[in-house]
């Protein structure tokens, strides 16, 4: 897939290359990264027959909206596990994935988890991608994010949630470094999960835990004002909870001269402006 690229480092006052690959570009749904992680599933699904894809998520949940769009698209049934009780009023992101033909179920909080699947769906016709499509396939599909570059990079930046891109992108970019910034407060777990993912021999990501901004889907205003000055300057538009927060660190650590002079850093947009919708109207200026 031929994707923008951004050159940005203006924008971050620096002498490096600092240049950005606009995944969010890629399809006004199923934005970003989502679609690479889901389409070896899909494949594997079809391939064995299943006619129903069931996940996991969110309310505001971009891999919900990423399923439901490409399921529809790839000709399968969408089954929506959803964490929390049946709102009075559906986000955005609940109508547009029932538009898509995905049926909803909702899950009490305090009971949601994977294991906790009605029973009514947990039979064999379904196939099953796991919250925020974690696993080897999803990697396996991440790793394509870098398909077709055509410029050498000495750093790979990306936000992280379940780690499966960043797991991805190590993998693809071999002896190149990765650096994934948590959007979640204190996820320790996060290393043993992209390890589990990553090919025998690559290096691991460098994960940094100082940029969640009080936690998953947590801001401060200094983001938002953030977000705000690279959409007027540069007209890239970001979302609060993963994207915005990566670009965010990448200023900080250029700031701080974490990198080498010399280097070459691709910030990966991995797309999710649509979980902004949850954001009060005019809060930003995009
Ligand atoms: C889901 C998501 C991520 C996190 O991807 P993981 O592979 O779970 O780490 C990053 N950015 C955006 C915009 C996302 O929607």
């Amino acid at each position: 897939m031929q994707c923008t690229i951004d050159q940005v480092s203006g924008f971050f006052q620096t002498t490096l290359d600092v240049s950005v690959l606009r995944l969010d570009k890629i399809h006004p749904v199923i934005s970003g990264n989502k679609w690479f992680k889901l389409r070896y599933y899909l494949e594997d699904a079809k391939a064995k027959g299943k006619k129903s894809i069931l996940t996991f998520g969110g309310a505001w949940s971009n891999h919900i909206i990423a399923t439901a769009t490409a399921g529809k698209i790839k000709g399968f049934n969408t089954v929506g596990i959803i964490r929390g009780e049946e709102p009075a009023i559906f986000s955005p992101t609940l109508l547009n994935a029932r538009a898509q033909g995905m049926q909803l179920v909702f899950i009490p909080r305090n009971e949601y988890s994977e294991k906790n699947i009605p029973a009514e769906y947990r039979t064999d016709d379904h196939y099953l991608i796991h919250e925020g499509g974690y696993g080897d396939l999803g990697a396996a599909g991440a790793a394509t994010i870098l398909d077709g570059l055509t410029e050498n990079y000495t750093h790979y930046c990306c936000a992280a949630g379940t780690g499966t891109t960043a797991a991805g992108i190590a993998n693809a970019a071999k002896e190149k470094q990765v650096i994934a910034i948590s959007v979640l407060k204190n996820n320790r777990n996060l290393k043993e999960m992209i390890k589990a993912l990553l090919a025998s021999g690559v290096a691991a990501p460098e994960l940094l835990h100082d940029y969640h901004f009080g936690g998953y889907s947590k801001y401060q205003p200094a983001l938002l004002e953030f977000m705000n000055e690279l959409y007027k300057h540069m007209q890239i538009p970001t979302d609060f909870v993963y994207t915005g927060k990566l670009f965010y660190a990448v200023r900080d650590l250029i700031q701080k001269n974490f990198f080498p002079s010399g280097s070459r850093i691709l910030l990966i947009h991995s797309g999710g402006l649509q979980g902004n919708l949850s954001l009060r109207k005019g809060t930003l200026m995009f």
